[in-house]
């Protein structure tokens, strides 16, 4: 083989990033990456393995989405004690989503904290506005 394979690790999404690759190689660069699984093949199914965990997707967006690492998210739901921001719920609710969603400020992108899925989408349905926030709360209470 000629030139050193090289897998670049951030590039936008990994799926996108391999689709690309599909349609864009030529059957040449077809050939050299399956010379290259067939060499290193536990490492690349590992490498496969691992991108399509949940785990990896979590860092991923969490990195990617919010400029934050796992360590950070852990402090964060340390300093909430462990629940939602709002209603006090351990964890999602929902079966899909195992953990807190990152809330952040849209316009700033700031962090303001971490929220069940319910909440975060509800803050969102009230525009993430005070004011939306207010009426909706005199309308409750009638
Ligand atoms: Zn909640």
């Amino acid at each position: 083989m000629g030139a050193e394979y090289s897998h670049p690790e951030s590039l936008s999404s990994p799926n996108l990033y391999s689709m690309e690759r599909v349609y864009k190689s030529t059957p040449e660069q077809r050939a050299r990456s399956l010379a290259y699984y067939y060499a290193n093949k536990e490492k690349v199914q590992a490498r496969m393995k691992a991108t399509r965990s949940p785990d990896y997707n979590r860092h991923y967006n969490l990195k990617f989405k919010f400029g934050i690492d796992q360590t950070e998210y852990e402090k964060l739901l340390a300093e909430q004690g462990g629940v939602c921001g709002i209603c006090g719920q351990s964890q999602s609710g929902s079966t899909r989503a195992k953990f807190l969603a990152v809330d952040h400020d849209h316009t700033t992108g700031k962090i303001r904290g971490l929220l069940c899925a319910q909440l975060n989408k509800g803050i969102g349905c009230l525009k993430d506005s005070p004011e939306v926030l207010r009426q909706a709360l005199k309308y409750l209470e009638g």
